[in-house]
């Protein structure tokens, strides 16, 4: 096992009915600023609730945060809150309100141009503004993590940024808040669980047994209840288990003590910054072909992987990484989240410039041995075709 520090100070509160609580976790005095999306919050009540728990405190509201959020959109928050003098904020929506808040957070505080808190990976966050969430989409893990993903439109930056200033105070977590999600966000929710647990398991072993059986099990729990977490949008024990197990996901437990492997986020984010596919969806397009192309680096693992999650026990070595791999895709692909750059329209030319971004963003030593260059995203992208 490597050397490791562990901290999460997030506090959740978990369960039915659980909004409610917002009226002790909130500071009394506070000024506050609740952010949210589009209509979703606002439809579902999830909104009507909050307003209500927050009683008579000082609150704003900024709406509008968008899917992948916006430098430009979260600029014109940090002006309210600025303006307004808030001094706390409450995240009430998915990984990208979340995400959005916590860049407000730093950057209603920040000294100097805001950019640089995404440009430098979030070194120069100094200080930051308390925030807590609701959240209202398990995929994530946002709700319980110090990183964040913003996106400056203008020039296509897709950048991931983390400081220890940026952990929520607190997440609600009410599975029914879930219930209204389309059928396509949770399919993208179990795919990006599916696949932060893979980036920090199937890279090479350390000895880290109570890691990997960790992740084993998170991995199993995304297999086993997708099904129902399709079919039965208010099967409430199903919607639990998915909301605390991409949770789990990333809230930087299992990723103790192990190596790990970015690389099908970093080159995932690329896409989503030239082409606007689902971030989910980019993850479902580059993991089935990192893992061929990376087969030699990944072996042992991903014959553990193979056996443990899915059961892959007979034929040669070389013939079970096949099934280790295939059965990755076809999960993805049984979720209706498609595995091939073409599904998008997309072929030889997005590839070349998926490459010119990653050497513009200078991901160009990805992976847990840094041996993703820029020839071998090729091979993986041309994979992916
Ligand atoms: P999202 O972008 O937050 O939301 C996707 C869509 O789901 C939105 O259109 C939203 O609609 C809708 N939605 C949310 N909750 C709903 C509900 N309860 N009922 C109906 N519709 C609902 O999706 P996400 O997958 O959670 O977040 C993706 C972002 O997170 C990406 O930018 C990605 O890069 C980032 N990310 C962050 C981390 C991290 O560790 N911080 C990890 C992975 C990915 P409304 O806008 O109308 O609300
Ligand atoms: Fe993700």
């Amino acid at each position: 096992m490597k050397n490791f520090q562990f901290y999460n100070p997030t506090k959740i509160i978990f369960g039915k009915d659980t909004v409610a609580e917002l009226a002790t976790l909130v500071p009394q005095q506070a000024r506050v600023l609740i952010l949210f999306g589009g209509a979703s919050a606002e439809k579902n009540g999830t909104l009507a609730e909050v307003r209500a728990a927050l009683g008579q405190r000082s609150v704003r509201e900024f709406g509008g945060i968008e899917p992948n959020p916006s430098y430009e959109t979260l600029m014109r928050a940090v002006a309210m809150a600025q303006a307004e003098h808030v001094d706390y904020l409450l995240a009430v929506g998915g990984g990208s309100v979340i995400d959005g808040t916590k860049f407000v957070a730093a950057a209603a505080v920040f000294d100097g141009d805001a950019w640089e808190i995404a440009r430098s990976g979030g070194t120069k966050v100094r200080k930051a503004l308390a925030f807590g969430a609701v959240l209202t989409l398990p995929a994530t893990g946002s709700e319980m993590n110090n990183g964040a993903v913003v996106t400056h439109k203008a020039s296509q930056d897709k950048l991931a940024f983390r400081s220890p200033l940026l952990f929520p105070q607190f997440s609600v977590l009410d599975p029914t808040k879930t219930f209204t999600l389309p059928a396509r966000q949770v399919a993208n929710g179990l795919v990006d669980a599916f696949v932060h647990t893979t980036e920090q398991y199937l890279t090479y072993p350390v000895q880290a047994l109570a890691q990997d059986r960790f992740a084993e099990s998170l991995l199993q729990t995304l297999v086993e209840i997708a099904p129902r977490a399709l079919a039965a949008p208010d099967d409430y024990a199903t919607r639990a288990n998915l909301m605390w197990t991409a949770t789990l996901a990333l809230n930087g437990l299992i990723g103790a003590g192990v190596p790990q492997d970015w690389a099908t986020h970093m080159i995932g984010h690329e896409l989503t910054a030239l082409y606007d596919i689902d971030h989910a969806r980019t993850l479902a397009i580059v993991l089935p072909s990192l893992l061929k192309v990376q087969r030699e680096q990944k072996r042992a693992k991903l014959l553990q992987y193979g056996e443990r999650v899915w059961g892959i026990r007979d034929g040669s070595e070389e013939e079970r990484l096949d099934a280790a791999v295939d059965a990755t895709r076809a999960f993805f692909e049984r979720l209706g989240v498609p595995t091939r750059l073409s599904a998008y329209g997309l072929g030889a030319q997005a590839v070349e410039a998926v490459l010119a971004q990653l050497a513009k963003h200078g991901m160009t030593r990805l992976g847990e041995h840094g041996d993703i260059d820029l020839a071998r995203s090729r091979r993986i992208l041309e994979e992916a075709l």
